[in-house]
């Protein structure tokens, strides 16, 4: 690159380049990084169309809970991008392979939204109701359909000794004129009511991290991590052992952050034109 000025500026710049410069996969937050509502987000489009270029494997990795796959990958291409069915993770599917995994044949009793149920259903647990006498676990995601008293079910399940699964920390989504709680807020309440420590599956558990890889058929170490939020995205992909890139399209930062990205930038054509940069030499 030929630089006409040399300020600080472009020495951050040039450790940025140099820092992506060995990236050969992505793994995408969804919310605040493609799109926010039904709208993609300015240079989202040519991003995901400047990795398919460059033959660059890609995959999303979403916290939300309340939908699933389908309905993200038909989101996406109304709005222009391509996804791959497989490259689309949620902490719901994450949830439902988790418990599996750890309790296979278990009692699971699913308070969230259908699609969590849904992909529950499709792993080898048994799925008990709000009737059972006894549950091996609650696995909780996040429905605004949810109501007070089927939390009281599963306080007592949890109280009867079952253990807490949750999709994923977040406290708060926001939404068009604010906010939602996101699961992490009513896990607390679970956790408070039923005295048990809720397990997240979703970000920034390295596991799901690995699940994202897997996707994509990269390591870790070759592999950058693209998210609004610092508390999972990031946090999430500096434990994994993933480089990553807060863009400053989606959640604002509260208060003092002490978790760094590998790189800040204002938005996706910023961080399209450090990698191509990086590409180029
Ligand atoms: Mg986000």
């Amino acid at each position: 690159m030929n630089e006409m000025s040399h300020g600080p500026g472009d020495r951050s710049r040039a450790d940025a380049i140099q820092a992506l410069a060995g990236v050969r996969g992505v793994l995408f937050d969804l919310d605040g990084v493609l799109y926010r509502w039904e709208q993609a987000i300015p240079g989202a489009c040519e991003f995901v169309k400047f990795l398919a270029d460059a033959g660059i494997p890609y995959a999303a990795l979403s916290n939300n809970s309340q939908t699933g796959p389908e309905n993200l990958r038909d989101r996406l291409a109304r709005l222009g991008m391509h996804f791959p069915l497989e490259r689309i993770i949620t902490s719901a599917t994450a949830a439902a392979s988790y418990v599996a995994k750890l309790w296979p044949g278990s009692r699971v009793h699913v308070v969230g939204s259908s699609y969590m149920h849904q992909a529950m259903a499709n792993v080898d647990v048994q799925c008990v109701g709000p009737d059972a006498e006894k549950a091996d676990v609650v696995a909780l995601g996040m429905s605004m359909d949810l109501t007070m008293v089927q939390l009281a079910e599963a306080v007592r399940m949890l109280r009867d000794g079952a253990e807490l699964v949750a999709t994923n920390p977040d406290a708060m989504l926001p939404v068009p004129g604010g906010f939602q709680p996101e699961c992490g807020a009513v896990a607390a309440l679970l956790e408070m009511a039923g005295g048990r420590t809720a397990r997240f599956v979703g970000k920034p558990n390295p596991e799901f991290f690995t699940q994202g890889l897997a996707a994509i058929g990269r390591s870790a170490g070759e592999t950058l991590m693209i998210g609004d939020t610092l508390e999972v995205d990031i946090l999430g992909a500096t434990q994994s052992g993933l480089c990553s890139a807060f863009v400053a399209t989606g959640n604002p930062i509260e208060g003092e952050p002490d978790i760094e990205p590998t790189v800040f930038v204002d938005d996706l054509f910023e961080l399209r034109r450090l990698l191509q940069a990086g590409r180029t030499g």
